[in-house]
């Protein structure tokens, strides 16, 4: 494989020649594992990766499309991390990946030092503060996570590295392998890849659902465990303490938005997971079973998914409210929530200074902190239009779907309809203006 050198000098180690071409191989070799195994993680949306390459030409800072990432503390901070599979030789063929066994793709395996070292080189020169750190199923799950697990005790135990570390887990490994790591890493996910067992069945037969689930049920009743266990001391050691996490290939398989927000919902509930991640899917490999290699991949679809998952967990609303059996697709042109109050006009419009807390979440343009204001507001004195709009509220949403102290500001009859279309036309700012 060819080396850009240009690269190597720039983003890899300040090597002195001190130690002459037997070091300078080693680490050429390094780079040339990087860059395959960087890319091979790229699809892996656990967390956003930067994607971009910009040099730096007098000013602050440059980026490199890959290896960093950055994913989002509990406490809203943004933590870039080097992401990266350990290894992408794979004994399986799951349709959709890039890196299935019947591929002809570069290939390469880190060591569990080489991925230490690297994490440790890396956050010595402030590039990340943290590893997320993914593989392919080399030989068997047991070998590629004892692999991982020597990465993190060579990190944790022998570099004492305190950072962020998230690590996925290869489903079918010991379970007390998984405990293991578990004491070491901050986050675990599973990656479920399909909402349904028929379309594991049909684009990683060698999967189930059944064997990915176990491995989820363990952490989550181990992070149980943990947490009760760590209310009477203290001592006991942190098992995975920024919880768990999975993904969903979208647009691969056939499965409807009902069935993947049915089976987060299942997730959230059962498994107690932080977060589901959706990634639309890039068509990467040719088959039968597969969208075609010239389709898009289904970015808008994405988007909509997180909204409506933004509405399971914090909005207390049911998947069956957001998409059902008579609607089984999230719209295009609205949002969920907006899609939600159309379809129940009935319920609107809601006076802001009556409806309880729960009723305030479901208007559009209102969201949990804005109604939270109102609540605490209304305790004091009746809340005005005029004071909506520093409180949060977005009113070029929220406006068709309230009243305020008796008076209703939409401006149209409350009519699904005619909602519909004055909130997807567009704002007469936002037309593009030509310069001839
Ligand atoms: S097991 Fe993972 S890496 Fe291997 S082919 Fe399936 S999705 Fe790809």
């Amino acid at each position: 494989m060819k080396i850009d050198n240009k690269l190597f000098r720039e983003h890899l180690f300040d090597l002195r020649p001190a130690c002459g071409t037997i070091l300078l191989v080693v680490k050429m070799n390094t780079l040339e594992k990087l860059l395959i195994l960087a890319d091979g993680a790229k699809y892996d949306v656990s967390c956003a990766s930067s994607g971009v390459n910009k040099s730096n030409k007098g000013g602050l800072g440059n980026a490199k499309a890959y290896g960093i990432c950055h994913t989002w503390s509990a406490d809203g901070r943004c933590i870039s991390l080097l992401k990266i599979l350990l290894t992408n030789y794979c004994i399986y063929n799951c349709a959709y990946c890039v890196n299935r066994n019947q591929n002809d793709i570069p290939r390469a395996s880190f060591t569990p030092r080489e991925v230490a070292e690297l994490t440790i080189q890396f956050y010595r020169r402030n590039y990340i503060e943290g590893l997320f750190l993914s593989s392919a199923v080399e030989r068997n799950p047991n070998h590629t996570m004892e692999k991982i697990y020597q990465t993190l005790a060579i990190l944790r135990n022998e570099f004492h590295f305190h950072g962020y570390i998230h690590v996925k887990v290869i489903p079918g490994a010991d379970p007390a392998l998984i405990q293991k790591i578990g004491h070491l890493a901050d986050r675990m996910s599973v990656n479920i890849e399909q909402p349904s067992e028929e379309s594991l069945k049909l684009l990683a037969p060698q999967k189930s659902m059944q064997a990915l689930l176990l491995p989820m049920k363990q952490i989550s009743q181990q992070i149980m465990v943990n947490s009760a266990e760590r209310k009477i001391s203290r001592h006991v050691p942190k098992f995975v303490p920024g919880g768990q996490s999975t993904q969903m290939i979208i647009g691969a398989s056939n499965d409807s938005d009902l069935a993947i927000l049915k089976t987060t919902e299942t997730l959230y509930e059962k498994f107690h997971l932080k977060r589901v991640y959706y990634s639309a899917y890039v068509p990467v490999n040719e088959g039968p079973n597969l969208p075609a290699l010239s389709s898009a991949p289904p970015l808008l679809r994405e988007h909509r998914l997180y909204q409506a998952d933004w509405l399971l967990r914090y909005y207390k609303f049911k998947a069956d409210e957001i998409v059902s059996r008579d609607f089984p697709k999230l719209e295009t042109d609205v949002d969920p929530k907006i899609a939600w109050a159309l379809r129940n006009i009935h319920f609107f419009p809601k006076e802001i200074n009556k409806a309880s807390y729960e009723e305030l979440l479901r208007i559009p343009g209102i969201g949990v902190t804005s109604a939270l204001r109102i609540i605490r507001q209304r305790r004091l004195a009746p809340v005005s239009y005029d004071h909506l709009g520093k409180m949060g509220v977005v009113l070029k949403r929220a406006k068709y779907f309230i009243t305020c102290q008796g008076r209703y500001y939409g401006g149209i009859p409350i009519d699904a309809h005619l909602i519909r279309r004055a909130l997807v036309s567009p704002e007469p700012h936002a037309i593009q203006l030509t310069l001839f």
